[in-house]
């Protein structure tokens, strides 16, 4: 495995592999990895002849200071797991390296940009689609992996690729789970004992949104889960929507045969998660 940090050298090996005419599937990340961000290289590896990891704790895309000071960082373990994985590169760049000319774009991701995650997080997309765009044109792969763990995202990236007019296929990947059902997070390791017992909560949720979602409206099964958040002190929810999968408009009525997906957001003390489950 190779461990780039420079795009001078990223882009050595990039022409090398293309020059040889072998597919690049990339995996970008934020590190303080867990098995959800290796099932993206294992979906990767199964489709592409080579992969690349990026390990980047972006900047630009936290809304919140103190949610970037706090972010994990786990580098040496890390390249550990991902020397495990079969991963070919891992480009693991200085900010300095990425921004390397003052960033001017906005982007404009519509709806997408002003609920859920859009609303909660004001400049969070934005700063997503800085990174993306620059990681994409400098590591050029052919498949892009992300996971439905965040399905804004995932929609936001398919829509930056297109007004791009990028040469990829974003590919989603399923959600990584826990033992007990919650979703994998670099975040969870910041949870104290008994703040994750009650973050377990949130998969229980989304279990029972999975029970009502044959018989009960959209209305009813917002107000059943708001109802359980309530009940748990400790929990403080930011949002839990029911959605239209294609552009996350709120639905309303019998889901009855109808496409959906129920998002939510939730701060455990001071830390931050979201969960979705497609219905
Ligand atoms: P992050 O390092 O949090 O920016 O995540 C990097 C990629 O890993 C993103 O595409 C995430 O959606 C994905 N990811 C994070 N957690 C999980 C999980 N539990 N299961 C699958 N993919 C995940």
């Amino acid at each position: 495995m190779q461990v780039l940090t420079t795009r001078q050298s990223l882009g050595e090996h990039i022409n090398e592999l293309k020059n040889r005419q072998l597919t690049l599937g990339f995996v970008p990340t934020m590190g303080a990895l867990h098995q959800g961000h290796i099932s993206l290289i294992e979906s990767s590896k199964l489709s592409c002849d080579l992969s690349l990891c990026s390990i980047f704790v972006n900047p630009r895309q936290f809304n919140d200071p103190n949610d970037l000071a706090r972010y994990p960082r786990s580098p040496e373990k890390d390249l550990e797991m991902l020397k495990h994985s079969g991963c070919d590169l891992v480009f693991m760049p200085e900010a300095s390296e990425v921004y390397t000319e003052p960033v001017k774009e906005n982007y404009d991701f519509g709806l997408l940009d002003s609920v859920l995650e859009g609303s909660r997080r004001p400049g969070h997309f934005n700063g997503v689609a800085q990174v993306l765009s620059r990681l994409f044109k400098a590591v050029m792969p052919d498949k892009a992996f992300f996971g439905q763990k965040d399905y804004q995202q995932v929609l936001v990236v398919k829509k930056l690729v297109k007004q791009l007019n990028l040469p990829l296929e974003v590919i989603s990947c399923p959600i990584i789970r826990e033992n007990d059902g919650l979703a994998m997070s670099s975040r969870n390791s910041l949870l104290s004992v008994s703040e994750r017992k009650l973050a377990a909560n949130i998969p229980r949720w989304m279990e029972i949104v999975q029970e009502l979602a044959g018989t009960q409206s959209a209305e009813n099964i917002k107000l059943r889960i708001e109802g359980e958040m309530s009940l748990v002190p400790g929990i403080i929810p930011e949002y839990f929507e029911i959605c239209d999968p294609e552009d996350l408009s709120i639905l309303q009525g019998s889901l009855k045969g109808r496409p959906a997906i129920a998002l939510i957001a939730v701060f455990v003390g001071k830390i931050r998660l979201i969960d979705n489950c497609l219905l």
